[in-house]
Order: C-alpha cells, then structure tokens, then sequence
C-alpha cells in the first residue's frame, strides 16, 4: 500500500496571496488542491469546477444536508465548503492535499482530523495588505472594507495556527512553503503507521 498523503491547511487574511501560492505549488510540485463549493458570483476569469464549484443557497444547503462536506462555513454572506471524498481518495492514493479555507472552517477540519497541519499566511504588514486587496481591483470598496474588518477579527487565530508564513516575495514564499510541507512528513503525527509498524517489527525479538 501506498504512503498516505499528508494533509495542511493553508489560510490567512483575504489578499495574503494564498492563492497565488497554492497555484504555484500545485503547478510546480504537484500537490493536489481541495475545489472547494461556494455560494459566491465567479470573479472574472474564474470557472466551474476550476476554482470552485459554484452552487445555489438551495444546492448547498442540500449539500449540507448530505453530509457530503468535510467542514462549511459563511463568510461574508456567503456559504464556502470543502467537498469530502475528493480529498479522502487524495490522500489514500499518497497525494499530498492542500486545503485554502478560511479559520472557522481550518479549526473544525482539526477536530476531525487531529494531525492535520495549519498554516497561515499573511504579508509582512496591515498596510501591504490594504494595498494588496485594493490592488486586486475584483471586489467593490464595500467588500473591500468588509475584508478588512473580518482580517481584524482573524488576526487573534494565527495563535492557533501551527506556522506562520510571511508573503513578502512570492517565489521565495513558494519555495519555504515547499520546504515546509516536504518536512512534515517526518513528523511524529504523520508517521503513525510507520511506528506502529516498527513497534511490530520487534514483537518477537
Ligand atoms: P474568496 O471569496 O476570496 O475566494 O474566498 C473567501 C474565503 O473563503 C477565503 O479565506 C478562502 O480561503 C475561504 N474558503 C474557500 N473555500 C473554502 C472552504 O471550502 N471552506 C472554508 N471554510 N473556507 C473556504
């Protein structure tokens, strides 16, 4: 049997760059990536089944009603979730799986999954982040604003969050990303099986 994938989540404040990391990851070493289903309008150049799954509330919540996410959560009036067979199927088959969802939903991934690993991203500053989100030029001031708020009351969660990783220069970020997730394969929750599997190897001597 294969190795089992590890799984990490990656999060941080709307316009940290998160996407632009996981793509490159996904492009340049091959990770698989979690599609999550929304409720939200695609932005301009976004498709179905590409960056997201786009549903109805009515869909969703039908959704919900199955069982069929890993975890869900609302943020800014909108529905985002992570659909669980895909990733089950990622992660038997010894791929590494990426996660972008926000906190709420990072933290209930946890509990289900307990060795599952939480990263953050967040560029060096408050006002590289505000140049950043305005730079973006897809969102209304409103939403803008809204990000922002919400990024205030998500900073108390990077406490919880296993590492802390700075944008500042993108290639540079990708590849400590990469760095990171390569060693997390040695770590202790990741090598269960591996120790049960030695422990065994010594029953009878
Ligand atoms: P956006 O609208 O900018 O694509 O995403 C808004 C937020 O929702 C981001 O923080 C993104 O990481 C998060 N998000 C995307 N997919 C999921 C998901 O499946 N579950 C949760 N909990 N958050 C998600």
């Amino acid at each position: 049997m294969s190795k089992r994938g590890i799984l990490a989540i990656i999060s941080g404040f709307s316009g940290a760059g998160k996407g632009t990391i996981v793509g490159e990851l996904v492009k340049k070493y091959g990770y698989a990536i979690s599609i999550s289903a929304t409720t939200r309008s695609p932005r301009e150049g976004e498709e179905e089944g590409v960056n997201y799954f786009f549903k109805s509330r009515e869909a969703f919540e039908e959704m919900i009603d199955r069982e069929e996410f890993i975890e869900y959560a609302q943020y800014v009036g909108n529905y985002y979730g992570t659909p669980k067979s895909y990733v089950m199927q990622q992660l038997d088959a010894g791929r590494d799986v990426l996660l972008e969802i926000e906190m709420q939903g990072a933290l209930k991934v946890k509990e289900k999954f307990p060795e599952v690993t939480l990263i953050f991203i967040t560029p060096p500053n408050v006002s590289e982040l505000r140049r950043r989100l305005e730079g973006r030029g897809t969102e209304t001031q409103e939403v803008i604003d809204q990000r922002i708020a919400r990024a205030k009351e998500e900073c108390a969660y990077m406490q919880k969050y296993d590492y802390i990783v700075v944008n500042d220069q993108l290639e540079a970020c990708v590849e400590e990303m990469h760095a990171l997730l390569q060693s997390l394969h040695c770590a202790r929750n990741n090598q269960r099986d591996f120790i049960d599997d030695i422990i065994a190897g010594f029953r009878d001597i």
